[in-house]
């Protein structure tokens, strides 16, 4: 699957668990996200190794000279978009960052950094974790259909009660876990798969895929029927 199908599959996906408009940038990011292991998308992996390698050595420049300076936070950060890049760096197309264990690990990484950057603002840490699954040919395009949404969404929620608010990181996490959840299901829609269950060798096809989507929309059912909209 393409990055629009992607793209479009993980807003399907995100939207009803949304409590605010600007969670559609981290749905996007969370999608678009495996396909980072794509040797197209290598020029954003490297940019990505490049910037956190100079921010660790930053650190440890300044653990070294100015230790009243350095902070651990910071340099946990830095160590975890290293991370966010060596995965896919050294995977193959459709291999580790095409699982469930990869979603564990990632989701909870970018969502923390986007909840950290979110002091400055929730809206430029959602596109701070755009543009870091993005090159800029993509990021234009991406950014349109989510700034489209984002009008919609925040037009909906401003008329309704979102179905669902979650607190804190969370409120970062589970919209980046969403959209790579969705990246998982439109994988498994194609011929050759999803090998999603790693280390276990089993392949996600149509009727996993399936399965997913039905209690995706089971777990949209219930919330709707918590909140007695109808
Ligand atoms: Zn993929």
């Amino acid at each position: 699957m393409n990055w629009k199908g992607h793209t479009i599959l993980g807003i399907i996906m995100g939207l009803p668990f949304l409590s605010s408009p600007e969670q559609i940038f981290l749905v996007v990011a969370g999608a678009l996200y495996p396909d980072l292991d794509h040797n197209v998308k290598s020029e954003i992996v490297k940019r990505g190794i490049y910037f956190s390698g100079v921010l660790i050595l930053i650190d440890f420049l300044v653990y070294i000279f100015k230790p009243q300076y350095f902070d651990l936070g910071l340099f946990v950060g830095a160590v975890s978009i290293l991370l966010i890049y060596l995965i896919p760096y050294f995977a193959e197309h459709r291999g580790i960052t095409h699982t469930f264990l990869s979603l564990v690990v990632i989701s909870p990484i970018l969502g923390f950094l986007a909840y950290k950057l979110s002091i400055i603002s929730p809206i430029i840490a959602g596109i701070i974790a755009l543009i870091m699954v993005t090159n800029d040919k993509l990021l234009g395009k991406v950014i349109a259909i989510c700034v489209f949404v984002w009008i919609g969404v925040y037009l909906i929620i401003s008329e309704v009660n979102p179905l669902i608010t979650f607190q804190g990181m969370y409120h970062y996490i589970i919209p980046i876990g969403l959209g790579y959840l969705s990246h998982i299901v439109g994988d498994s829609l194609t011929p050759a798969g999803c090998n999603a269950l790693y280390p276990l060798n089993y392949k996600f096809h149509k009727k996993e895929a399936v399965i997913i989507m039905v209690l995706w929309f089971l777990v949209v059912a219930y919330f709707i029927w918590k909140k007695n909209i109808f």
